[in-house]
């Protein structure tokens, strides 16, 4: 844990206590502030008191002792509309803050602090997790965490030789402008979350929030495959900031290229061939060639030799969720990229995949599933579900056979059902939503698992019946 002593004596509001909520009032309370915790949801403040905290309800709390206000990611303050305890907290002019504001204030006075920030629309994920086991491989103490697995307040503290890998979403990044990044990173830019950031420039306003303390010495990296990311590496330049482009689409005379599961690297004057990606599967597709071109920018930054990074890419298991190849049954193969959150995210594996059986639906973002629509060529079929499918169908409109579903059970049987009858060589059940999963699920993760238990019924139905043809 990062004890926070800035608020000691200080009485802090922290709303919301799942994950972040959680390390941030241990965190506070380690460094000796008085702290007042609480959530809407019953379940999690049983939990908390559990865990040793003493509630205290925010809505009949005077705030006139309170010197801040730290929200959880998932909490809204100002839209779609403001949470109202963040409203009381704001009529006050208690500051609102998070737990990456609080860290940023932390790290500033500690020289011991090394934080690569990563960034983006999509691939944070993969790219920060492949940073991390790059930097594990050649030898660094290696903390990772934010938006992925443990929230930074509740990881190691500084000291020297360790480096921080944080993943940070446009939520986090919102109110948090102060976290100086020895090397900052964003993969590319795209719609995503607009209710909460009102509209693109405000999200990517929220996202550019990385970049604000870097200066000319640090490290600055962007994926240049998306016209937004263009004019903010433009922005950055015009800063006198020193930003290493990366692209997954064509050679550049600067930076890192990917291209046909090759690395370039233009570092010493002109694009020379480093690595090969062939043969490593859990990093196909052009979007995992953004991830490990910026992976490999990252980590020459710090002067790790190419070989090193070499050997650790082939090594690099790949991330749950993430086009996530699972058993076949039959000639039926079945991916589970329940990760795909937004439309551009799906785009890249219905490029990659042949004859898609393609479940998709949930939570739709505000431009539904409009990324997609220049990307159905491969696929054979759309199972819609969810509280979203006539949107979304809608928007699919006559492109290619539709099937509403009643669920994501329903989706994936149907899906497979259709995959096997019909006459294609290996047709391939793709589940990538292109929604949140909010409707249905906790999240993603119980969405690709409650997935991957259906595709495991189907299995043993399959096989039963196999099995019963064999004997009669
Ligand atoms: P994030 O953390 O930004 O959501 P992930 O690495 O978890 O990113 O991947 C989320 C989804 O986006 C998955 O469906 C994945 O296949 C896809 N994806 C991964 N990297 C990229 C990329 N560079 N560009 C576009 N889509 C990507």
């Amino acid at each position: 844990m990062i004890p926070i002593r800035a608020y000691q004596g200080t009485r802090v509001a922290v709303l919301g206590l799942g994950r972040t909520g959680m390390a941030t009032a241990k965190a506070l309370a380690a460094g000796g502030a008085e702290v007042s915790p609480w959530d809407d949801d019953a379940a999690k403040r049983e939990g908390a008191e559990a865990a040793g905290l003493i509630l205290d309800d925010l809505y009949a709390r005077d705030w006139g002792d309170c010197g801040a206000l730290v929200i959880s990611p998932g909490i809204a303050h100002t839209l779609p509309k403001p949470h109202p305890i963040a409203a009381m907290a704001k009529a006050v002019g208690v500051p609102i803050i998070n737990d990456i504001t609080l860290l940023g204030e932390a790290f500033a006075k500690d020289p011991h602090a090394q934080v690569i920030g990563v960034t983006g629309s999509n691939g944070k994920s993969t790219t920060c997790a492949l940073i991390a086991h790059i930097l594990s491989q050649a030898g660094l103490d290696v903390q990772l965490g934010g938006n992925i697995g443990r929230a930074v307040l509740d990881l190691d503290p500084p000291k020297p030789g360790r480096v921080y890998v944080l993943e940070l979403s446009s939520y986090q990044l919102e109110l948090a402008d102060n976290l100086q990044c020895q090397v900052a990173v964003l993969t590319n830019l795209s719609p995503d979350h607009l209710e909460r950031h009102g509209d693109m420039a405000g999200y990517v306003a929220a996202k550019a929030h990385i970049f604000t303390q870097s200066g000319p010495d640090d490290g600055v990296i962007l994926g240049m495959d998306d016209v937004m990311s263009q004019t903010l590496y433009t922005k950055l330049r015009n800063r006198r900031l020193k930003p290493r482009p990366v692209s997954a689409k064509k050679v550049l005379g600067d930076g890192v290229s990917v291209l046909g599961g090759k690395l370039y690297d233009a570092a010493l004057g002109r694009s020379q061939h480093v690595l090969s990606l062939n043969g490593h599967p859990s990093l196909e597709g052009r979007h995992n060639g953004q991830n490990v071109g910026i992976a490999y920018s990252v980590a020459r930054t710090l002067h790790i030799r190419p070989d090193v990074i070499k050997a650790a890419i082939a090594s690099f298991k790949g991330l749950a969720h993430r086009q996530e190849r699972l058993a076949p049954i039959d000639r039926v193969a079945f991916i589970n990229d329940s990760k795909a959150t937004n439309g551009a995210a799906a785009s890249q594996a219905l490029q990659r995949f042949r004859d898609i059986f393609w479940i998709l639906g949930g939570e739709a973002k505000s431009d539904g599933v409009e990324a997609t629509l220049a990307h159905l060529q491969s696929v054979r079929a759309a199972y819609v579900y969810g509280r979203d499918a006539r949107k979304l169908i809608k928007q699919l409109g006559q492109s290619l056979p539709l099937v509403q579903c009643r669920s994501l059970e329903d989706a994936t049987q149907r899906a497979f059902d259709d995959g096997l009858a019909s006459s294609y060589e290996a047709p391939t059940v793709l589940l990538s939503p292109a929604c949140a999963s909010f409707d249905q699920f906790a999240n993603f993760e119980a969405r690709g698992a409650a997935f991957k238990a259906h595709v495991e019924i189907l299995r043993q139905a399959y096989q039963g019946a196999s099995a019963m043809e064999r004997t009669s």
